[in-house]
């Protein structure tokens, strides 16, 4: 029976874990945090209520999230909703969701909307993204679409992911995110965490363990031919095989023994942290559920409106509202308290909804995590590892692998099937 050490209890670790117990290995997934779920995990809002920490929805395409969900028996629990989306530009909340709406989009001289209306049908028809690679977005959208559609639409969208660093995202992550979207969003009712549990129970029904609350510390050989893992909790296992669902980065500090030349290609590149402050109030902000903050000057690039796509009634009465970000790893924001981010934030509601009145907010919470972001340039695709390492029984597979498309639990999921193909081929 093959040991196997999987790293990381997110969407990827647990898909890995749970398909390679199912199939009779020994199964050991070893996780930092202390609890299943990774970047999709939720929190407590009061006993018994559960809300994801970043706001999540799945698209229609997300084919392989949506397969697993029906496979452990929690289909009938993700709704399917068409909630409203709109960029917020000259201080106006302004509905760009769809080709109708974007005839509609007045922040746009008329010509300027069907030119890049023709556009995004192109990328929406175009069926991969080969001929766009080598170009940036910025320099794409620019000369197709044109600059003020750059300058209004897509410029903030970019620069609110990607910062500084806005002008050098490859067109083909940015046809991903055209092509695959859907109107309809699916939530898991109660949140993705419900997801996650799931998959953590199956995986110890099959025989598998999950050490929660255990973070790994390096990854060696072993004299007996396997490897052995430490971890800050002092324990240390040799097993057969170890599968790394961490950044590919955290993975090569983690083993001392990857050479240098996997290393330069492979221990590049950068990603940014995720920051969200979540706000309980005690009446709705906005009509929508999700608006881009394209207006210059705020402190948050998105704003979403979790109770405008999902029922209050699941939290208690609450209206819940997101205020997204992604910044440099080193971003002052990732390590404010909550109450810092509520004073930083709070006065900027106002710009959107003149009545907001700080006391409207009755709770509030603030998560931070790094490595949240790939920043996907022009090059990023030359430096994505293969699955098998230049060390015997180390496999990397993590959301720094998912290209073109961005990372979404799908493709965790996704890449997770890939590669237990691999490995029981
Ligand atoms: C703001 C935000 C919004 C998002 N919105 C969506 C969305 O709408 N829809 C969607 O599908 N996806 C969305 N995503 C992306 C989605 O959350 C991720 O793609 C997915 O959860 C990644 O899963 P993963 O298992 O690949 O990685 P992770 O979830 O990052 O899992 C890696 C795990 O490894 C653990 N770990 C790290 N270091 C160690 C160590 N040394 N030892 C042990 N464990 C360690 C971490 O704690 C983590 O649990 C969003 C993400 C963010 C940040």
């Amino acid at each position: 029976m093959t040991r196997t050490a999987v790293l990381g209890a997110g969407a990827l670790g647990l898909t890995v874990a749970y398909r390679l117990a199912q199939r009779g290995d020994e199964v050991i997934v070893l996780e930092r945090e202390p609890l299943p779920g990774g970047l999709a995990a939720g929190f407590e809002i009061e006993p018994g209520i559960w809300l994801d920490r970043f706001y999540h929805h799945l698209f229609e395409s997300d084919t392989n999230a949506i397969g697993l969900i029906n496979e452990l028996g929690l289909g009938d629990d993700l709704l399917w909703r068409r909630p409203l989306t709109v960029t917020l530009r000259d201080g106006t909340p302004h509905q760009l969701d769809s080709p109708t709406s974007l005839l509609r989009f007045g922040p746009l001289p008329l010509l300027d909307r069907i030119r890049m209306g023709a556009w995004l049908a192109y990328l929406r028809t175009l069926r991969g993204p080969a001929r766009l690679e080598g170009h940036t977005a910025a320099d794409w959208i620019r000369r197709r679409m044109g600059a003020r559609a750059y300058d209004v639409v897509w410029g903030p969208l970019l620069r609110g992911k990607f910062g500084g660093l806005a002008d050098e995202i490859a067109m083909p992550w940015f046809w991903a995110r055209v092509h695959d979207r859907t109107a309809q969003l699916g939530y898991l009712r109660g949140g993705f965490q419900r997801l996650y549990d799931r998959l953590a129970e199956r995986i110890t029904e099959a025989g598998g363990t999950l050490r929660l609350g255990t973070e790994v510390q390096e990854i060696r050989s072993d004299p007996s031919g396997g490897l052995r893992v430490e971890t800050t909790t002092g324990e240390s296992l040799v097993v057969d095989r170890v599968v790394s669902t961490l950044a590919v980065r955290l993975t090569c500090r983690l083993a001392p023994e990857l050479p240098d030349d996997y290393r330069s290609r492979h221990e590049w590149g950068t990603a940014y942290g995720a920051h969200c402050l979540v706000l309980a109030l005690d009446r709705p902000l906005t009509q929508s559920y999700w608006m881009n903050v394209n207006d210059p000057g705020f402190p948050f690039m998105a704003l979403v409106e979790h109770t405008n796509y999902m029922h209050r009634a699941d939290y208690g009465g609450r209206h819940l509202v997101y205020l997204g970000n992604y910044r440099p790893m080193d971003d002052p924001l990732l390590r404010a308290s909550t109450s810092e981010a509520v004073a930083q934030f709070s006065p900027h509601l106002a710009r959107i909804n003149p009545e907001f009145r700080p006391d409207w907010v009755t709770d509030a919470w603030s998560f931070s995590a790094p490595f949240a972001q790939p920043i996907v340039t022009v090059d990023y695709r030359d430096h994505i590892p293969p699955f098998d390492t230049p060390i015997p029984g180390l496999w990397v597979a993590s959301m720094f692998q998912v290209y073109p498309h961005d990372r979404g639990q799908n493709y965790s999921i996704d890449l997770a099937e890939r590669l237990v193909a691999r490995l029981t081929r």
